[in-house]
């Protein structure tokens, strides 16, 4: 095995890391530190010629592929055992068209690469809201974040993506090209192939008014109910997530608070800065906040206000939802649970996904759940794996109680490895188109270390 990995090393410009090689205990690490995966080689690609070198070699040799991007997966997807990993995360280039209104995006780029180019001509590509966040996994899953309602999820502003195919073959997806494979990519994830580049269109967002609003436990239920009531009727201006959190100990929050649980809005809203004012005062002039630290910033900065608080390795454990109303009795599960957050960093988010994002229809893309207002996320967090008991028993007691109020299935970028009753679910009744398209793309399912959607031969045999 070791001359095969000789060859391969020979044929790239990029780096393959084995396990005899210095960095390779780094190289194999994603951001979820619970996952620990032993690769037989890590492949830190150049360009397009290595990836289909790494791909080639691959299947010719029967040896499992991970595909890494920002290496953010929850469930620790852009890492296998024993496989190759083809890490994209050196190709990072970005080219802006200010004229045209679009950005073209290497496959290996963080959100904060995409951010930094297209602040620069005042225009930002809808993302997540977390820079260090890998624009492939994101994108393919559906992408959501500040701008959702506003400009749509990050795949309704996907134009056009280059795609490396399970067969060795390079292709372009887009409307008119592929349109099956375009259609696909579009909430899929990483089942169709490798995207070497994506081209985005890019919004005129340069200053958002933003910022945290928090209130004590006492609130909570008032808070959530006042907040469900706006984020269901708001302008597509206007953005804000729900989250039960403990205040961060870190200068910009009163010393009082430090690690007091609390509710909150993390705001984001694109109108200018008085009609913003005015827009969020429904939720912010609610009963009396603990902590309102809202105001004009740059988009980029928004994007990376948390980013210090959650560097990479440590531990997490993920459950998610969809969630279309949130009925009284909810509301409580809620507060009950989200008042007994585990560890300092534990958190839960709603994030709001209708207006724009709604605007398209369940079988445009493959991202099915369009009548869904929020993406529900629990995540136990903690950086001693001491704790791993307590955040997962945290997050799987706050779900169960949920599960019955949400829609049924969660997003596939907010979900552990949960099986393939739960990934059916997600993509409703896209399942069976998408795996039609990934029989014809990828009929053996090479591409399966990911939500895996089979291909109708290994469907059947299931
Ligand atoms: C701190 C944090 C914040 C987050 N915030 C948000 C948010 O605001 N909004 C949101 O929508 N999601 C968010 N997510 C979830 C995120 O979308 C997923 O974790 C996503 O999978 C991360 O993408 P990545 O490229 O970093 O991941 P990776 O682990 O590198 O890859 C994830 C999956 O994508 C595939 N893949 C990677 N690169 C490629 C490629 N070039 N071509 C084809 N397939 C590829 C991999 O095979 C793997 O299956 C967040 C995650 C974290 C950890």
């Amino acid at each position: 095995m070791e001359a095969d990995l000789g060859e391969l090393r020979a044929q790239l410009r990029g780096q393959l890391i084995g396990p005899q090689d210095e960095g390779y205990e780094a190289a194999r690490q994603v951001y979820n530190g619970m996952i620990q995966r032993r690769p037989r080689a890590i492949a830190q690609v150049a360009d397009v010629a290595d990836i289909l070198a790494c791909v080639k070699f691959s299947r010719e040799n029967g040896i499992a592929a991970a595909v890494r991007c920002g290496g953010h997966n929850a469930a620790g997807l852009g890492v296998c055992d024993d496989g190759l990993v083809i890490d994209l995360s050196r190709m990072r280039g970005v080219r802006v068209d200010p004229a045209a209104r679009t950005a073209r995006v290497e496959g290996g780029c963080r959100w904060g690469d995409v951010d930094h180019a297209t602040h620069a001509f005042g225009l930002a590509v809808p993302a997540g809201i977390i820079s260090t966040t890998g624009v492939a996994g994101l994108t393919l899953g559906g992408g959501l974040g500040y701008l959702s309602r506003k400009h749509g999820l990050t795949i309704d502003n996907l134009l056009e993506a280059d795609v490396i195919l399970a067969d060795g073959s390079f292709v372009k997806a887009t409307a008119n090209e592929n349109a099956d494979l375009y259609w696909a990519i579009r909430g899929g994830g990483g089942n169709f192939g490798i995207v070497t580049s994506f081209l985005f269109r890019a919004h005129p967002v340069k200053m958002v008014t933003a910022g945290p609003t928090f209130w004590g436990l006492d609130e909570a239920e008032g808070v959530l109910q006042r907040y469900a009531e706006f984020i269901a009727e708001a302008p597509e201006d206007a953005n804000g997530f729900f989250a039960f959190t403990k205040v961060p100990p870190v200068p910009i929050f009163p010393k009082e608070l430090h690690e007091r649980t609390v509710c909150g809005v993390v705001w984001c809203a694109t109108a200018p800065p008085e009609r913003a004012e005015a827009m969020l005062k429904p939720v912010r002039g609610f009963g009396k906040p603990l902590f309102d630290h809202v105001g004009p910033m740059p988009f980029p900065a928004l994007q990376s206000l948390f980013d210090p608080l959650l560097p990479p390795g440590m531990q997490w454990y993920w459950k998610a939802d969809f969630v279309k109303t949130i009925p009284q009795e909810a509301v409580k599960l809620n507060v009950k649970h989200g008042s007994a957050i585990p560890t300092l960093l534990s958190t839960m988010h709603l994030y709001p996904i209708n207006g724009a994002a709604q605007r398209v229809g369940a079988s445009e893309t493959a991202w099915a759940y369009r009548d869904a207002t929020w993406a529900q996320v629990i995540c136990g967090i903690d950086s001693d794996p001491a704790n791993n008991d307590r955040i997962t028993r945290w997050a799987r007691d706050y779900w169960e109680d949920l599960h019955p109020y949400s829609a049924g299935a969660a997003y596939v970028n907010f979900m552990m490895e949960e099986g393939q009753d739960r990934i059916q679910a997600t993509y409703g009744e896209n399942y069976p188109r998408l795996a039609a398209i990934k029989s014809k793309y990828d009929p053996e399912n090479f591409f399966r270390v990911n939500q895996n959607i089979r291909p109708y031969a290994q469907t059947a045999g299931r």
